[in-house]
Formats: structure tokens, C-alpha cells, sequence
């Protein structure tokens, strides 16, 4: 057995690899690729190629694949063999740096939103060389960004690599008006948090709600949830722990600094959280996470449920984005500083987030937006659908005390004159947590809890990105311009927070008061579902703002409002027909027939003895049949909602008539199901019910 340290990273084609396996010439000018963005040379991606091939052939790799990011949101890969036939009839395993820089996938099916024609079906996809390859099984697999010809991304990892540039762009300017000339690059880290639900594999092959929607769309609480709270942080059971175990070993493998595990609020579910990388690689690793949990769960008789609402009554699954901004100095510019000079551009970079936020309440709400996340955000459940931000009262008084010229009785009795000279020292609060708020300062760096488990956390970092570069070149033209730069930074710091302060939010965010104050008095936004959200994407400020940082064109917004209105279009028309199939083969059928036998046992009674009493079957028949037919009377209703929809010719009007009309239906039928399971014998239910799932591991 190797230590966990000869084991990390032992599959990916790292620095340490490139370090010894390159020659310094070609180390050096790729590194210039890596870490400032040079432009990359056909010599040294042959010379790279051929390093990478020779490192993955002594792995055991004989195929190598352009991995992506297409905007289904899971990954997608073809495997190319290294073979290419030689003269004697044998082959060589050959691999070039053309090869390596640029793959052509046919492309035709993935999703394009219209921007690419199906009969030019090409795409291309173009390596990553910040984030490295990695041998998955045979395979070696090049990070790469996926492109139409015309040059529109296709995928999610190109606009997420422009939103950091963007930041990067922005974050210099301002670095260098306080004097920080030394700074050649500002990157954003992410460490995300993911939850997911551990179920056994014999059960979960019984449910075909589970196997084709993700989540189980029938199902009686159970007499136990997570009332008890006896699950979070509990003692993990020997098979989640050989699990977990089994995992971490797989990742770090990849190189994923798999760190923290735990269980979850709800019985079934845990966490796992990395340590903290670069947003672009945080987001490859995550998929890869993903991908890998799922696959470990088979070898362990168990299936890695990773939908946002797998269970209803219990909490659903989430994934904390922890996001911060930091210099190639190894500077966290989110982190109060030493020096008053360092606080007054740590509140500047704060206070740019706080504006992108309330600025952009929209885009991070539509960043977050599936059908699966819809069940969380905007129910009864934390965090909500309206964003607000949660800073911890001592940054509260802080900026309270700037806004108003007043002291601030903090740390020191002084006048917050951002004055630079005289803004006093403070220390980061890190004791206050919040945990029903949606975007919370945490001493260091801000999470974003609304992101989805399921979901890509590309998206909702492209969003952050671009706001608070936005927020950043707001601020930087104005104190290039300015004659007294501490001035015109005190103005602007006063001004930011008088304008955003209604973003500021510190109690607790799952209270219906809340939501009424937040949206009636302050006005934020509540885009409560995915329709809601979506077709504000193409708001002509969002579009704007997104354009001129060269984020997304016009086409490519267009285009993923298109893809994500459909994506949840089809979620939930599957989950729709899933629980017709269900109700009217399973279900029903299972009704009938323990109401059939009830019924059958009492007329057996009566032949026995005809005063002998019958209540309990007469009154169990009764009620089935009750819930039978206001099943059926649901399903009709469903049938005919599904019509409607397949007569609809745009899909935002069939995203109203989801949210509008389907959803509602799908509830109903659930519901007379659900009433009908609670009286049924358990052995003529059809299919495992949530006692079992949620306690079988
Ligand atoms: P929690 O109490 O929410 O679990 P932790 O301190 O354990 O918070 O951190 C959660 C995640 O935040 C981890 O993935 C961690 O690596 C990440 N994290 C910590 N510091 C930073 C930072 N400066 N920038 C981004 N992520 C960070
Ligand atoms: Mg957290």
C-alpha cells in the first residue's frame, strides 16, 4: 500500500511530472502558458505531447480523450488510441502536439441552444494548459474548452476562464492605484462543498423514479427524519466509512485535495469538501468528484444520489461555494489587513462584491437555476431564492460607521474617515456564523450557498466573476481620474454602501418575515422558479455588462437562455411521465389489489360468521378507493397538461406551463399516492419506501 502522499496526484500529469520530464527550455515556456497566458509555441506542445504520452503509456494508458464541459453539465469525452500503424504492418503509439492543442469531436449532439447548426455540425475543443491531465482508467484525459467554428463557446469552462480574466483585468488596475506594482496576476479560488445522498443499490434499482429523474417523485414520510438532528456530524456507519475511504483514495489520485467528511442533516446524506484550489481547476475537480462518487458507490452495493431534493421532508443537498480573490503574491485581498492601508483596499474589494451582488442579484439567482434546485431555493427550505448577503456584525458596524461619518466603537474609537491614514485596525470576525444566508462572509473569503448539488459550480462563479469585475472597473475609472485618491476612494466606499446596504442581511434568511421585508420594503428580487429566473439572463444590463467584459456575446447568452429553459423543460416532462408510468402500472395496481384482498378477507369473515365485525376492511376498502380515484382523476388531468405541452411551440411558454400548471398536477397525484401507501400492507407496496431508503445503508 503507498502512503496517501506517494499516492496524490500519482495520475496526473502535474508540475512535479513536468518539471522532470521536460526539458528546462520547454518547462519554462509552458509554465509562461500556465501561469500569465503566453501563447504556446508548436515546438514546445509537441515536445509536451510527446512527454505526456510517454508518462501516460508508463501509467498503463492506451487511449487519450479531450475532456469537456459541454452544457449538458456533466462532462463529456471520446477516446482516441495513442496506436498509429508503421511501415512493418506493426503500430507505434504516437501522439503529436496538434493533437494535443486541438480536437475536433463531432458535435452535432450536444446542446447548442442555436448556435450552431446542426449540418455544420463541427466543434472543436482546445486545450487547457491550466489545468492538468489527468489518467482516468485506460484513458489519458487533456482539460480542454469546447468551441463552434465560428469561435462561440459551447461549453462551460470558456466563459468561466474569460470571467477570471475579466477580474484579473479589473483587479490590477485597482491593485496598482494602491501601489501594488509588483502583482502580475489576481486569480479566484473556489473550495467547494458537496453533499450527496448514500443509498443502497438493491433498493435504488427497485425505483424508477430514483433511476430516471434522480430523485423519488412518490413516497410517505417516514416516522423518523431529521427531527432528532442525531445524523449531522454523527458517527459514520462502517460502509459509508469504507466508502468515503475508497473515495478519497480515487481523487487524490487525481490530484483533489480531498479534505473534510462528515454527515449531513438529513439521514443519509454527507459532505465532502476539498481544500480550496483555483476556480478553473476547482471546477474541473468537482466534475471529476462528481463523476467519481457515483462510481465508487457501485463498488460499494450503493448508489451516490447527487439531485438537489432526492427526498421530500428532508433537507436537500446543496453545494457551498467558498470563494475568494487572491494575488500571485499570496495575497487574499477578501482578508482585513495589517495596515490601514491594507483595510482600506480590503474594504474596497469588499465593497465590490457587496455591489456586484446587489447588482446582479438576477444573474447569480439565474446561475443557479435548475429544476432540481427549484426544490430548495424558493421552498421551505434554506437558503432561499432572494439573495442577500450576510457580513457579521462587526463589518456591519464598520461600514455603519464609515456611511454615517460616524466613530466606530469597535477596536478603537475612531472616526471612519477612509482617510487611509486613520482608518483603524481591525480584526476579521470569524465567530458569527450564519447558515440560513445565501452569500455569507466567513472571515476570508464569501459563500455561495445556493448553488445546486447537482450542478456545475461553472456557472455561478462565471456570474461572481464578471459582477464584481464589473463593480471593479466602476471603481477603478473613477479613482484613475481622481486628483485626491483617498478622497475619492472614501466618496466611493460611502456611496457603495448607501446604494447596496439593502443587500446586507444578517439574521435568518429561512423566516417568511424576511422574505416579505426583503422584497416589499427593500425591494430585492425573488425569482422563485427556474421560468422566473431564466429570461432575465437576456436583460439588457446583464447582457451589457456580460458583453463588454467579453464574458458571453449576445449569441452565446441567447443561446444558454435557450438550453437551460430547456434543460428544465425536459427534467421535469420526464419526472412528469415517470410518475404516470408509476401511478398507473405500479401503484394503482398495488391499490387494487390490497384493497381486493382487505375486501376478500372480509367477505370471508362474513361466511364465517355474519356478525362478526368488519370495520377496519369496509373503512380501509373505502379509503383506497377514495385515493384511487382521485389518482386517477390526477392522472387525467396530467395526461391533458402533458398535451398542452406538447402543443406549445416555444419553450418559455412551456416553462410556464410547468410552473404554472404541470407542477401543481404532479403534487396532487403524489399526494393521493402517498395517503394510499400509509394504509397499505407494506408487502403489496411495489417498490422500497423511504424508511427503507433513508435508513437501509
Ligand atoms: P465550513 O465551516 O463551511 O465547512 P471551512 O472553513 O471548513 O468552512 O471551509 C469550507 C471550504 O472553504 C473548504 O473547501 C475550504 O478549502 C474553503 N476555503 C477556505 N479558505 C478559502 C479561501 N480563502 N478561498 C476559497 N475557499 C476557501
Ligand atoms: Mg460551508
Amino acid at each position: 500500500m503507498s502512503t496517501v502522499p506517494e499516492l496524490f496526484a500519482s495520475k496526473v500529469f502535474d508540475d512535479r511530472v513536468m518539471k522532470s520530464r521536460l526539458s528546462s527550455k520547454v518547462y519554462k515556456s509552458l509554465k509562461n502558458t500556465i501561469d500569465i497566458g503566453e501563447k504556446l509555441d508548436i515546438t514546445v506542445a509537441n515536445a509536451v505531447a510527446e512527454a505526456m504520452k510517454d508518462w501516460a503509456i508508463e501509467q498503463g494508458a492506451t487511449h487519450y480523450t479531450h475532456w469537456f464541459q459541454p452544457l449538458t453539465g456533466i462532462t463529456a469525452e471520446k477516446h482516441d488510441s495513442f496506436i498509429s500503424p508503421s511501415p512493418d504492418g506493426r503500430v507505434i503509439m504516437d501522439f503529436s502536439g496538434k493533437e494535443l492543442i486541438k480536437g475536433e469531436p463531432d458535435a452535432s449532439s450536444f446542446p447548442s441552444g442555436g448556435l450552431r447548426a446542426t449540418f455544420e455540425a463541427r466543434g472543436y475543443t482546445a486545450w487547457d494548459p491550466t489545468s492538468y491531465a489527468f489518467i482516468k482508467g485506460k484513458t489519458l484525459c487533456i482539460p480542454t474548452a469546447f468551441c463552434s467554428y465560428g469561435g462561440e463557446a459551447l461549453d462551460k469552462k470558456t466563459p468561466l476562464l474569460r470571467s477570471m480574466e475579466a477580474l484579473n483585468k479589473q483587479a490590477l488596475r485597482i491593485l496598482k492605484l494602491f501601489g501594488n506594482d509588483q502583482v502580475r496576476h489576481v486569480t479566484t479560488s473556489v473550495g467547494p462543498e458537496q453533499e450527496y445522498f448514500l443509498i443502497p443499490k438493491e433498493l435504488y434499482d427497485q425505483r424508477k423514479d430514483l433511476i430516471y429523474t434522480g430523485r423519488t417523485l412518490f413516497g410517505a414520510k417516514p416516522p423518523k427524519g431529521q427531527e432528532l438532528d442525531d445524523h449531522y456530524f454523527g458517527v459514520i456507519k462502517p460502509r459509508v466509512e469504507a466508502y468515503m475511504s475508497d473515495l478519497n483514495e480515487e481523487l487524490w489520485k487525481l490530484g483533489i485535495l480531498a479534505k473534510t467528511q462528515h454527515n449531513e442533516v438529513a439521514p443519509a446524506q454527507h459532505e465532502l469538501a476539498p481544500i480550496y484550489a483555483t476556480t478553473n481547476i476547482a471546477t474541473d475537480h468537482n466534475q471529476l468528484t462528481m463523476e467519481i462518487m457515483k462510481k465508487v458507490a457501485q463498488k460499494h452495493g450503493l448508489v451516490c444520489l447527487l439531485h438537489e431534493k432526492p427526498f421530500d421532508g428532508v433537507n436537500g443537498s446543496g453545494k457551498h461555494n467558498n470563494w475568494s480573490i487572491a494575488t500571485d503574491t499570496g495575497v487574499n485581498l477578501l482578508t482585513p489587513g495589517e495596515t490601514p492601508y491594507e483595510n482600506a483596499q480590503f474594504l474596497l474589494f469588499l465593497c465590490a462584491v457587496i455591489k456586484a451582488v446587489d447588482d446582479y442579484q438576477d444573474l447569480l439567482r439565474i446561475s443557479v437555476a435548475t429544476a432540481g434546485n427549484d426544490h430548495r431555493l424558493g421552498a421551505n427550505e434554506a437558503p432561499p431564492a432572494v439573495i442577500s448577503i450576510f457580513l457579521g456584525e462587526e463589518l456591519e458596524g464598520i461600514l455603519e460607521a464609515i456611511e454615517k461619518d460616524a466613530p466606530y466603537a469597535g477596536v478603537e474609537k475612531t472616526v471612519m474617515k477612509l482617510g487611509v491614514s486613520v482608518l483603524p485596525r481591525f480584526t476579521r470576525d470569524t465567530t458569527d456564523r450564519n447558515r440560513t444566508s445565501p452569500f455569507a462572509f466567513t472571515g476570508n473569503k464569501f459563500e455561495f450557498r445556493m448553488v445546486g448539488s447537482a450542478d456545475s459550480i461553472a456557472c455561478a462563479n462565471i456570474m461572481l466573476n464578471s459582477a464584481v469585475a464589473e463593480s471593479l472597473k466602476i471603481y477603478a475609472d473613477r479613482l484613475e481620474k481622481a486628483d485626491n485618491f483617498e478622497d475619492a476612494l472614501h466618496e466611493m466606499i460611502k456611496k457603495t454602501i448607501t446604494d447596496h446596504k439593502r443587500i446586507i442581511f444578517n439574521g435568518n434568511g429561512y423566516d417568511d418575515t424576511w422574505i416579505k421585508e426583503a422584497t416589499e420594503v427593500r425591494g430585492l428580487l425573488n425569482y422563485r422558479t427556474t421560468p422566473d429566473a431564466i429570461p432575465h439572463l437576456m436583460d439588457e444590463k446583464n447582457v451589457k455588462m456580460l458583453t463588454a467584459h467579453k464574458v458571453f456575446t449576445e449569441a452565446e447568452l441567447r443561446s444558454r437562455t435557450e438550453i437551460t429553459l430547456e434543460n428544465y423543460c425536459k427534467a421535469v416532462i420526464i419526472e412528469a411521465k415517470t410518475m404516470e408510468m408509476l401511478a398507473r402500472r405500479e401503484i394503482l395496481p398495488a391499490i387494487e389489489e390490497y384493497a381486493a384482498f382487505v375486501a376478500k378477507t372480509a367477505n370471508a369473515k362474513k361466511s364465517l360468521a355474519t356478525d362478526l365485525a368488519c370495520t377496519y376492511e369496509t373503512e380501509t376498502v373505502k379509503k383506497l378507493s377514495g385515493y384511487a380515484s382521485e389518482a386517477y382523476a390526477s392522472l387525467d388531468e396530467l395526461d391533458s397538461v402533458l398535451d398542452k405541452v406538447k402543443d406549445s411551440d416555444s419553450v418559455t411558454d412551456t416553462a410556464y406551463i410547468i410552473r404554472d400548471e404541470l407542477l401543481g398536477v404532479m403534487e396532487k397525484l403524489r399526494a393521493s399516492c402517498d395517503e394510499a401507501e400509509t394504509i397499505t400492507a407494506a408487502k403489496f407496496w411495489p417498490f422500497p419506501t423511504y424508511d427503507e431508503l433513508l435508513f437501509g445503508v
